[in-house]
């Protein structure tokens, strides 16, 4: 027995033998020299292993490559790859929010592959803001008379409040000391601003007289925030927007308006239900901050629109500069603004107006076409059905307002963990399908899918065990 083993171990070929071989050489020629010798190592101390314990026969050297090939195959895999968002949440920040307009895209490229006039004036030679190439445009879409842009909507927020309330206070009412996800907390925020927040009124009610009596020559700015992802309903009481602002002029104190989400159009022009403009909260506000990718539809990015003298400190804050953007989110904003000028075609450009204004009868339809090739699929393990379901718009916006939509409900027929198992599953898949769980059914809904083929090939290449599937439940 052990000199078989000895002998079978002898058998196995040198890394060096093995990287003359022709497979071997098509792998360096890919993946360059020294990762193909780690595979092959790696192959061959796996296999010695086997043979230890008893494995039949070695492999050839062929064989040893195509392993090889298929450990390097998959540790070459880009972490980020396109996976179908069925979980019914449009813009859903862990799967990267917006997807972006074609446009956008193409002059993203543009400036990833190209020198561009990032900071530089080709009328005067001379050095330009990179702000100027979406000034313009932010203005005219808002009404504002001056514009700004940094990293993501949380830069923006703190930003505005370092550069107007550092070393001073920050008015906010306790209804709106919000937390989105990812540790963005209000009153943290602030402390990083250097702000000193004064919390007033009381979660479910705020009155004028509450702004009225914390305002002090101590004040830096008073402070509004969007409820964007929860709704406080029953007895309560806000200051309408016209009459803070009043409030604030009177006391001469700059109010800062975070928008979260805001739109730049209205979406009730889209079926969809109201969400304040940026236009509209411009008109109540010196400043107003909101996302570039929720509702606009855009690349991760802050704007900050609003008085052109706030602004102008704004950009002259140290702190700007650390939370500019790149040439390539830039040129991405750009082009999506630029879209906006034409609003009837705004929704058949724009991704993420499209998903949200897509008809549920179109969704029906396509949940019918993929019934049976999806039972196909996944074999009598499974019961799949087409359903009516709920999107939501998700980021934060519109929380409690759902859009109705369709897809497929599928359930496990003999054991209920076996829908977990379906879902890890499809998410192994090439292109990984990540649907959501409800009521112990696995549920993709198919408002964001629009490659059909990809999803079936993806699909396809999933394999059910039956056997493993109806085994019965071994917990009790
Ligand atoms: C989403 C949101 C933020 C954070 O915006 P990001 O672009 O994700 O950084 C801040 N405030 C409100 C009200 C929001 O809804």
């Amino acid at each position: 027995m052990g000199n078989a083993r000895n002998s079978k171990l002898r058998c196995l070929p040198s890394v060096d033998k093995l990287l003359k071989t022709e497979a071997a050489s098509s792998l360096t020629e890919r993946y360059g020299r020294e990762a193909t010798t780690d595979a092959l190592r790696a192959v061959l101390t796996e296999t010695r292993a086997e043979l230890h314990v008893g494995a039949a026969t070695p492999p050839t050297p062929e064989h040893i490559a195509q392993m090889a090939g298929a450990l390097l195959a998959r540790k070459s895999r880009s972490t980020i790859f396109p996976v179908f968002n069925l979980t019914g949440t449009v813009l859903h920040t862990n799967l990267g929010r917006a997807i972006l307009a074609d446009a956008a895209v193409e002059a993203a490229v543009e400036a990833m592959r190209n020198a561009v006039a990032l900071e530089f004036d080709l009328d005067t030679g001379r050095r330009a803001e990179r702000d100027d190439h979406i000034k313009g445009l932010l203005c005219a879409l808002t009404g504002a008379e001056d514009a700004t842009v940094v990293n993501n909507n949380a830069a923006a927020v703190l930003l505005a409040l370092n550069t107007l309330a550092s070393g001073r206070q920050a008015i906010v009412s306790r209804g709106e000391l919000i937390e989105i996800g990812g540790a963005f907390r209000m009153p943290d925020i602030m402390a990083r601003a250097g702000a000193q927040l004064i919390e007033i009124g009381t979660t479910n009610r705020t009155h004028p007289s509450d702004y009225r009596s914390a305002i002090t020559a101590q004040t830096g700015v008073i402070l509004k925030v969007h409820t964007s992802n929860y709704v406080i309903s029953g007895f309560t009481a806000q200051v309408r927007p016209a009459e803070l602002a009043a409030i604030a002029a009177d006391a001469n104190v700059p109010l800062l308006n975070d928008l979260g989400s805001g739109t730049l159009v209205d979406l009730t022009g889209y079926g969809l239900q109201a969400e304040p403009t940026v236009r509209e909260a411009v008109t109540h506000a010196d400043l107003v901050t909101f996302s570039g990718d929720k509702l606009l539809g855009g690349p991760q990015a802050g704007f900050i629109v609003g008085r052109q003298e706030l602004i102008e400190k704004i950009n002259r804050n140290p702190m700007k500069r650390a939370l500019r953007i790149d040439k390539i989110r830039l040129a991405a904003i750009e082009a999506t603004l630029r879209l906006y000028s034409d609003p009837d075609r705004l929704c058949q450009r724009l991704p993420t107006l499209k998903f949200l204004t897509r008809p549920q009868k179109d969704i029906a339809d396509q949940a019918e076409r993929l019934l049976p090739p999806v039972a196909d699929q996944l074999g009598p393990a499974f019961s799949v059905e087409q359903c009516v379901c709920q999107s939501q718009i998700g980021s934060g916006a519109l929380p409690l307002h759902t859009l109705a939509s369709a897809g497929l409900r599928i359930r496990a027929l003999e054991r209920a963990s076996a829908i977990e198992r379906l879902s890890a599953k499809l998410r192994g898949a090439d292109r990984p399908i990540i649907g959501r769980i409800e009521d112990g059914a696995l549920v993709l809904d198919l408002r964001c899918l629009t490659d059909e083929p990809e999803f079936l090939s993806s699909l396809s290449g999933v394999t059910m065990d039956p056997l493993i599937e109806t085994a019965p439940d071994h917990r009790q």
